[in-house]
């Protein structure tokens, strides 16, 4: 399953907007007749719009896919990509779910923008397994592209603990240059002490 899907003349779809990011009811694209073509932006494959039981929109992949790392996120992951884009548009920020880098080398769960553009923070899903220099090495791929990060995990890991070894995206505030990285781990800890493992058990995926 993926929230996002692509199409010939509107583009990017994203499951999580009420117009779909496009400009289209969610009635455009479900159960359509005929249908509409879409395919997953990671794998090219065919998909369809979808509701699960629980009436999340979602985009689900054709019969026959190949092997696509978006279709095999979990539903937890995808549960919790939800809620991190539903807080970060809470906040005021733009949230898009499942952004590829022009080039492939980094794909953000959701990547957060400031009103004015000038920020950009990835936030990562990280409930899998993965190794510090994995975490490392990605980190560094989004601060050579000037984008901060934020991992966010469901569970205490060692590597929520890591020192910031990525090197410093100049960030500019009021008060002048500053690396985001103060910041980035006090929401990281935030998010993992509070808000994500605090209500998980209790609230479910924010309803759209
Ligand atoms: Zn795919």
């Amino acid at each position: 399953m993926a929230f996002t899907a692509m199409h010939a003349e509107r583009g990017r779809l994203d499951a999580s907007r009420d117009d779909l990011g496009c400009g289209w009811a969610w009635a455009a694209v479900h159960r359509a007749r005929p249908r509409v073509p879409l395919t997953c932006p990671e794998c090219g494959h065919g998909v369809h719009a979808k509701l699960s039981p629980a009436r999340m929109r979602f985009f689900a992949h054709d019969a026959g896919a190949p092997q696509c790392t978006l279709a095999g996120e979990s539903m937890e992951h995808h549960l919790l990509k939800l809620q991190l884009a539903g807080e970060i548009r809470a906040a005021g920020w733009l949230a898009e779910l499942e952004v590829r880098a022009p080039d492939g080398t980094w794909r953000a769960d959701v990547m957060a923008s400031s009103p004015n553009g000038a920020r950009r923070i990835a936030w990562e899903a990280q409930l899998s397994a993965i190794t510090e220099d994995e975490i490392r090495a990605r980190t560094e791929r989004y601060a050579a592209a000037g984008i901060g990060v934020c991992w966010v995990a469901s569970r205490p890991r060692r590597w929520l603990e890591l020192p910031d070894q990525s090197p410093r995206a100049p960030v500019s505030s009021h008060h002048g240059r500053r690396a985001p990285s103060a910041g980035l781990r006090r929401r990281r800890r935030h998010q993992h002490g509070r808000d994500y493992a605090g209500r998980r058990s209790g609230s479910g995926p924010p309803r759209r």
